[in-house]
């Protein structure tokens, strides 16, 4: 057969929106993933454990009769004690630290890294072996954000030996090093990261529905996402952030930073591994290296894609996906 048969696919970030959006776009990811770590950056944010359960129970509906498991996370605050996060601690697959207004509804992360002042949440954290997902960029020039952070990893993966960090949708190099230099430091990295740079974003005519935080960066950071993708680096798991908002927020003067790709994240992973002739490496970044760093045992789903033409539609609903209206040379054939 030329295609490629995957198990348990997983997107280990991802964004579901809430009301009429989460009722549109839910099920494009429903449909292929067993399985998404579901961010918490709502308005309000989730951060309580009545907001956890009753998110929960709005995606579960959106996604009709899609077999789904959505883990649910919640939004940091430095405020957490032991107690509050032991009672939401099974309800949850990690907390979501973003520093404020950094991104998509943001604004009420964390304002300083003091360690002083996250001491007591990320102890608890990980004495309750939760793990800890952090947006990882400073407010810095843009394309040096991320890089600027690596100092902020540093000092909590070493200040916190035991607590699971995950670096969420990697864009440099500065990030790819940091994995084999701290022993509790992971990594999701984005399809749309794999393929593009700044270039395909504002190199030609501006591509508003590329346009995403973290920002593509260089050749040489793209190159460093592709190295440690495609051989399945044990510490790194495909994270999508896909991301979607309405096409008007998109294709206007003060465009939301967000690239959706849900509905092609595997066909188009299914190319870029194609390409490097290691397909064989592709469970491992799709699912397993999740399931041993998370201990989960996802649902079963079985997902065959082919290697034949497909036209990604121009909208799923109000969202222009990535690659709207172009041919990509992956199809998903079938799913069990
Ligand atoms: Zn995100």
């Amino acid at each position: 057969m030329n295609g490629v048969i995957l198990n348990m696919p997983l997107d280990m970030h991802l964004h579901l929106r809430d009301g009429e959006m989460l009722l549109d776009i839910a099920q494009q990811s429903g449909k292929t993933f067993s399985g998404a770590v579901v961010m918490p950056n709502l308005v309000p944010p989730v951060s309580s454990k009545e907001e956890v359960l009753a998110y929960r129970d709005r995606i579960n509906e959106a996604m009709g009769s899609e077999e789904f498991e959505p883990y649910m996370t919640l939004f940091f605050k430095p405020t957490y004690d032991k107690a509050f996060l032991a009672d939401v601690k099974d309800q949850i697959i990690a907390l979501k630290l973003y520093p404020a207004g950094i991104t998509t509804n943001s604004e009420g992360g964390v304002n300083s890294f003091d360690l002083e002042e996250l001491r007591p949440t990320l102890q608890a954290m990980s004495d309750l072996d939760i793990p800890l997902c952090v947006h990882g960029e400073t407010d810095g020039f843009v394309m040096d954000r991320e890089a600027e952070f690596m100092s902020i990893y540093e000092m909590l993966a070493t200040a916190f030996p035991d607590l699971k960090i995950i670096m969420e949708h990697i864009t440099t190099k500065a990030a790819v090093d940091m994995l084999d230099r701290f022993k509790n430091l992971y990594a999701t990295i984005t399809v749309h990261h794999l393929v593009i740079t700044l270039d395909d974003v504002a190199g030609g005519m501006m591509q508003p529905h590329l346009f995403c935080k973290p920002i593509a960066k260089r050749p040489e950071d793209r190159e460093a996402l592709l190295k440690v993708a495609l051989e399945a680096h044990p510490k790194v798991m495909f994270g999508s952030d896909s991301a979607p908002h309405p096409q008007h927020k998109k294709e206007a003067c003060g465009c939301a930073a967000g690239v959706f790709t849900a509905p092609i994240a595997l066909q188009v992973l299914c190319d870029i591994f194609d390409q490097h002739d290691k397909l064989d490496n592709l469970q491992a970044f799709v699912s397993d290296n999740a399931q041993s760093i998370y201990k989960i045992c996802p649902t079963f789903k079985e997902v065959t894609l082919v290697k034949k033409d497909f036209i990604v539609p121009e909208k799923y609903a109000e969202v222009v996906p990535m690659y709207a209206g172009q041919t990509i040379p992956w199809t998903v054939e079938s799913i069990f």
